[in-house]
């Protein structure tokens, strides 16, 4: 560890770092970008408030997408369009026909650092139809998503684990990054972390800090994602003044057990499953002709959501829907779907290899985040440049806001955006940073301000147990950023949001001590949950359209006129958000694609 020195300041004994880079988050994107910049000779460290393999990305389960073409013809053009028509116009057209494109080589390099990929009868890596991936611009599913089973995010992160220790990258394992370090012309200089096992503060001097710290999917009280998705990311971003883009979009998965919540890959459908109303009718046909089962998440959770609201729910409480893998065999589903046979008997009691298992649409993944360039570099907009950079500053994975997903994400394409602008990142800082050369010094007061901060929450006294606070919370999203969505239910979701802002000054702390406070941890987690929660309700008040994830009852249509622009949220100390807003990039970024202008999506 390359401590420069150790000064204390009262309770806090402050442990000095200089690095090149220092990367927050060892999920995908921070593995992935950790790798590159190791491998291009910076000095290279990688803080993580869990273990590596601990991080989101290994539960993801059911693929990441590239038209490698290996069960069907397939073309990058092809993956282009569906993920713009995904995006729902959305997404910026330069940002995806770059991921698109390079997914074809960014996956067989992850093929030759190890990851161990289910095969076709020939070798191959297998591939499964997913949702919203089509061929021939929109004709039929094509089989995209490259699988390893059920369990492909496992496989791909063990195996960037064990890549990044192949490099002299140093890991700083349960370190809890606080807040960032800023100074006065608005450059990153380094971060702020908390080692949870000795209580040291430590201080990282980098050229650049990449915020790689994955969603906020904790926001809401069901979901799919672990307990660590506290969007600590977009809450230190927030607090250093720079913005989050396109919050009011948040994805609904739709087979989330019931009632647990834990998730069924959509490559369920991939494989064949199928959804039936109480009515046992396969009730997607009415809203997807074409795709059914496999349109795109949005479309699909509104369906069953509609569904139940109509009276056509399933079970005594017409509450859920339910999901059938029986007729794909047990032979097939216990090779392709090991997890999922796992799953269902442990969260629904149900043997899926012979009867259906209940499901519901639940939270799964967040398309806002910290807005970057497409070299994971963030942006924060100006009056006259949309597209201005902050120095050393970069943020990748769930975490950031390229914008590729625009207002809805393809399933497969979020391990896809890891692993490409993870490594774009590091080609990015491999470019603009000399490896091992002098870091300036930080400026005076550096990380005082999160200290601060640590040491307000430490020694909150008031009436009210921060879990009591994030139940409030989480109650709230669940009823007020929902699958649809009115003014009046948004209003008084940011009514609520407001009381539980004016609530934390009351906030109670029953542990003070620096060593393994989960208490404390927890509190400064909620801190980034409530930003977070706070500017997706407010974006989402004002955006008077539906488009993807946001689906407004009282705006049902598209309005490209007026909305065809990303929402930039800046909040304040006082939980106050200011909306402007930056234009989607309607270009190409080499004449080599074409740009999709908007049109009526219908799959
Ligand atoms: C159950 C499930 C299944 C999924 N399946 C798929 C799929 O099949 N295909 C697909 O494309 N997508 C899938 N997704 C989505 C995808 O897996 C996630 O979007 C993605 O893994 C997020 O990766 P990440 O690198 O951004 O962050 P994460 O994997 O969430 O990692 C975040 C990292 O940041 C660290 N961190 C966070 N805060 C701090 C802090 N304050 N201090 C220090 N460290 C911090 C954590 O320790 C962790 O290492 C799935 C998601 C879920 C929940």
């Amino acid at each position: 560890m390359n401590a420069i020195s150790s000064p204390s300041r009262g309770a806090y004994r402050i442990v000095d770092h200089a690095y090149d880079v220092v990367v927050v988050g060892a999920g995908g994107s921070g593995l992935r970008a950790t790798l590159g910049m190791g491998a291009a000779g910076l000095s290279t460290a990688c803080v993580t408030k869990v273990f590596p393999t601990r991080s989101h990305t290994v539960a993801a389960q059911g693929g990441i997408g590239a038209s490698l073409g290996n069960m069907q013809p397939d073309n990058w053009r092809w993956h282009m369009y569906d993920t713009v028509k995904g995006s729902d116009w959305l997404g910026d057209q330069d940002a995806i026909e770059y991921m698109c494109r390079e997914a074809v080589p960014a996956v067989h390099e992850l093929e030759h650092f190890g990851v161990p990929f289910s095969r076709t009868e020939d070798g191959k890596i297998y591939q499964r139809p997913f949702g919203g991936h089509m061929s021939e611009y929109g004709k039929a599913p094509v089989p995209r998503a490259c699988a390893a089973a059920d369990r492909t995010g496992h496989a791909i992160l063990h195996t960037l684990y064990q890549q990044c220790l192949k490099h002299n990258v140093e890991f700083f394992v349960e370190y809890f990054a606080v807040d960032l370090i800023m100074d006065d012309e608005g450059a990153c200089r380094g971060v702020m972390a908390w080692c949870l096992d000795d209580g040291t503060m430590h201080r990282f001097n980098a050229k650049t800090v990449v915020l790689a710290t994955g969603g906020y999917g904790r926001a809401y009280l069901s979901c799919t994602s672990a307990h660590t998705c506290t969007g600590d990311g977009g809450g230190m971003a927030m607090r250093a003044g720079l913005p989050t883009q396109d919050m009011e979009f948040v994805q609904f998965h739709p087979t989330g057990i019931y009632p647990a919540g834990c998730l069924l890959t959509e490559g369920c459908r991939g494989e064949g499953a199928y959804l039936t109303n109480s009515e046992g009718e396969r009730f997607m046909e009415r809203y997807a002709p074409t795709a059914k089962d496999l349109a795109s998440r949005d479309v699909v959770s509104r369906a069953m959501t509609v569904e139940i609201n109509e009276g056509r729910g399933c079970g005594a409480k017409q509450d859920h829907i339910m999901m059938h893998l029986e007729h794909l065999g047990s032979d097939l589903l216990h090779e392709r779907l090991p997890g999922i046979i796992e799953t269902s008997r442990v969260f629904a009691g149900v043997d899926v290899t012979k009867e259906p298992v209940p499901v519901l649409p639940t939270v799964h993944y967040n398309m806002g985040g910290i807005p970057t360039n497409i070299h994971g570099e963030v942006v924060r907009p100006t009056d006259d440049n949309p597209d201005a950079v902050v120095p050393g500053l970069m943020a990748v994975g769930e975490a950031a806001c390229v914008s590729v997903h625009g207002a809805n994400r393809l399933g497969t394409n979020s391990l896809l955006d890891l692993i490409v602008f993870g490594r774009a990142a590091a080609r990015r800082a491999a470019e603009i940073i000399k490896p091992n050369d002098f870091v300036r010094p930080l400026p005076a007061g550096a990380g005082e301000f999160a200290l601060d901060r640590l040491d307000k929450v430490r020694n909150a006294k008031g009436g009210t147990h921060v879990s009591e606070l994030r139940d409030r919370l989480q109650r709230d999203m669940q009823a007020h950023a929902a699958v649809f969505r009115t003014e009046d239910s948004l209003k008084e979701g940011c009514d609520k949001i407001q009381e539980i802002w004016k609530g934390s000054s009351d906030m109670s702390i029953s542990d003070r001590s620096l060593i393994w406070n989960s208490d404390l941890m927890e509190a400064l987690e909620f801190d980034n949950l409530l930003a977070n929660a706070t500017v997706t309700l407010e974006s989402g008040l004002v955006r008077h359209e539906s488009r993807g994830a946001h689906a407004r009852d009282d705006f049902e249509d598209r309005d490209d006129k007026n909305w065809m622009k990303h929402s930039v949220s800046w909040l304040n100390d006082k939980g106050e958000t200011t909306m402007t807003y930056r234009p989607v990039h309607m270009k190409t970024l080499t004449d080599e694609a074409e740009v999709f202008p908007p049109k009526k999506r219908v799959y």
